[in-house]
């Protein structure tokens, strides 16, 4: 198959390797296709996915046109020009056998020993010729916790040498004060969430600002956490603001932290962009005179009269939906306030802030006990009926559903399913219960009016656009159907899923597509196959190629020459504790053991403190 795009092109071609089946895929190589023909035999040389079953081809030859030139496992470069794989080859042998010996090491021997890598000479000799593919992957191993070990270094050294500098807010809030907050929430917080709570109020207490970023999966508790923190902040004697993309999630947070914090005499305000004329006024004037504690609110809380009297701690939820600049308005109405940010999505600007060290991170690795997982199921169109009956029975036994449309109304260009028709159809198919509607064209008041309803359980089924993407939180709704799946991306597709399973009933999602394109189809078998976030993340970032899916050299991002932002995250989280922790001993800036690690510093320069972020 071959597909065009711009002035690229992706041809694909099913291949048998003995019993085995599978998919070779050429970028701009549209010119084989004619030579790709049934039976004839072909070697391939590329990057496999077992996953997948698919070989994207970085070398092919046809044996019937000349012999292929080796049998063993041999590397393949990345050159161009005139520099053959051959040559390339042979000059590396003859490098390794001159100046193999002087290759020095350079990563801490206590971290060699720990994590059993190779040394350094005899990595850099396998990753160049592997005996066989184990031994190339100890040396890849240890060479991408190398690259990403040295980077982290520079990160961390360059924190630690300009922390002195910092004055931020020392919030004196005591532990016992904090436990009677979370005494009185209705569950227990899970290991993962007081892992986090410690992590945040240690940064809180200290005299550093705060600016960490808390990272969760869908329905893993991060709002509780946000909770606590701007809890301790009031009870430290500061405000607190927690920043939302929309205006029905700020809503919510505002109702679920008035309940948490009435018993504290903790005063909330809302403030969006649908708040104004008097109440405006008011909230403002409170805000500014320190007698409204913790303030909730949309971008609105950015505008240029908002004051406080004294903000101890910003907080931002769903945090890609808002840019840096943003975020940074908010935190410069107060006097260097901690910062926390909060975000279900863990790439693409997460991966970055890791990268780049500056936020710590804290992440929450499980989700509450007792979640039974989300069932998705994949059917076609013409299964409607059967997703009718099914819808019908959650509703019987008191649960709510959603059903997503990807448009607001008919449409002559796409032939999808729209949220005004469906709207009316649902009324139709279940008279007895109350449909609601809901998208972005819909006021402010409606919105919030609607969204009421469907907390409150006064609306079974709600008909919406994906304006419920982001944070919305209704516990009894067991049933996500989207319609026209495919029209949807994987992210987004798992935030909506993350809709469900908040409960203690048992969830489902269904996805209903005739997806025309194999991509399409693949983001349904993902979602069938996993409801971790990440692997979606991950498996996201496969279908759609790194290019397209950090917007290239936009993304900003650091290049690494081995290592993969993605599929080596954990590493790049592991190498970074470890940098964090060698240069906070005093040791590493005088021993001699580190004299190397600390030349390398020097030339990157991060002494003179040019590297900002
Ligand atoms: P998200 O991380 O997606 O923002 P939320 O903060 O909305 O998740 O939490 C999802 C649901 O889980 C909420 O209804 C919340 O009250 C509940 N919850 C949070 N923490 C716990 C816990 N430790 N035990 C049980 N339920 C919890
Ligand atoms: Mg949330």
């Amino acid at each position: 198959m071959l597909q065009r795009y711009g002035g690229k092109s992706r041809l694909s071609c099913k291949m048998m390797a003995e019993e085995w089946m599978f998919t070779a895929t050429w970028f701009n190589r549209h010119f084989l296709r004619e030579q790709l023909t049934a039976g004839r035999e072909i070697v391939l040389v590329g990057k496999w996915d077992q996953r997948r079953m698919q070989l994207t081809v970085s070398e092919s030859e046809f044996p019937d046109q000349g012999a292929w030139r080796s049998g063993t496992l041999q590397p393949v470069y990345s050159i161009g020009g005139k520099v053959t794989q051959t040559w390339m080859r042979k000059t590396m042998t003859q490098a390794l056998e001159q100046y193999g010996d002087m290759i020095p090491e350079i990563i801490p021997h206590e971290l060699i020993k720990q994590y059993h890598f190779l040394p350094r000479k005899q990595a850099i000799a396998t990753i160049h010729q592997p005996q066989d593919t184990h031994e190339g992957q100890l040396g890849r191993e240890r060479m991408v916790y190398e690259e990403l070990f040295l980077f982290q270094l520079k990160m961390q050294a360059f924190r630690a040498l300009n922390r002195g500098r910092m004055d931020g807010i020392v919030h004196t809030v005591d532990n016992k004060t904090v436990r009677e907050f979370v005494h009185r929430l209705p569950f227990e917080l899970t290991d993962a969430q007081k892992k986090v709570e410690l992590e945040i109020l240690h940064d809180m207490r200290s005299p550093y600002c705060m600016n960490r970023l808390l990272q969760g999966d869908v329905g893993s508790g991060k709002t509780v956490i946000a909770a606590i923190a701007l809890y301790a902040s009031v009870r430290s004697g500061f405000q607190g603001a927690l920043m939302v993309p929309t205006e029905i999630l700020a809503e919510q947070h505002m109702r679920s932290l008035e309940r948490m914090f009435e018993p504290f005499g903790i005063t909330v305000g809302l403030l969006t962009g649908s708040v104004n004329g008097r109440k405006r006024k008011d909230l403002l004037a409170s805000l500014q005179m320190g007698m409204t504690d913790v303030v909730v609110g949309t971008h609105a809380l950015i505008q240029e009269d908002v004051f406080f009297r004294q903000l101890g701690l910003v907080v931002t939820d769903e945090q890609h939906r808002f840019g840096v600049n943003q975020r940074g308005v908010l935190r410069r109405k107060g006097y260097n306030p901690d910062v926390l940010t909060m975000t279900a999505t863990p790439i693409p600007r997460t991966l970055a802030i890791t990268a780049f060290g500056d936020m710590d991170v804290s992440t929450l690795s499980e989700r509450p006990k007792g979640r039974i997982p989300i069932t998705t199921y994949w059917v076609k169109h013409n299964m409607m009926d059967r997703v009718l009956g099914f819808i019908s029975r959650e509703v019987e036994q008191g649960r709510q559903a959603y059903l997503i449309c990807p448009l607001i109304e008919e449409s002559e260009k796409l032939d999808v399913q729209n949220a005004i028709d469906l709207h009316i159809q649902m009324q139709q198919s279940f008279p007895a219960y109350r449909v609601g509607l809901l998208h972005g064209r819909m006021t402010p008041a409606e919105k919030e009016e609607v969204m009421r309803s469907f907390y409150d359980n006064e609306v079974q089924l709600l008909v919406s656009t994906t304006v419920v993407e982001v944070g919305v939180d209704v516990p009894n709704a067991t049933l996500m159907v989207i319609m026209d799946a495919d029209r949807f991306g994987l992210s987004q597709l798992h935030q909506l899923r993350g809709r469900v399973g908040r409960g203690k009933h048992a969830s489902f999602c269904v996805l209903i597509a005739d997806p025309k394109s194999e991509i399409g189809q693949e983001r349904m078998n993902v979602m069938t196959e996993t409801e971790d976030g990440f692997e979606v993340s991950r498996r996201d970032l496969d279908l759609r190629g790194p290019g397209d899916f950090f917007g290239t050299k936009q993304s900003g991002l650091p290049e690494f020459r081995l290592a993969d932002m993605v599929s080596d995250f954990a590493v790049l989280e592991q190498a970074r504790e470890d940098a964090a922790e060698l240069v906070s001993e005093s040791s590493f800036w005088t021993s001699p053991a580190y004299t190397l690690l600390r030349e390398y510093l020097q030339k990157e320069q991060i002494f003179q403190g040019d590297l900002v972020d």
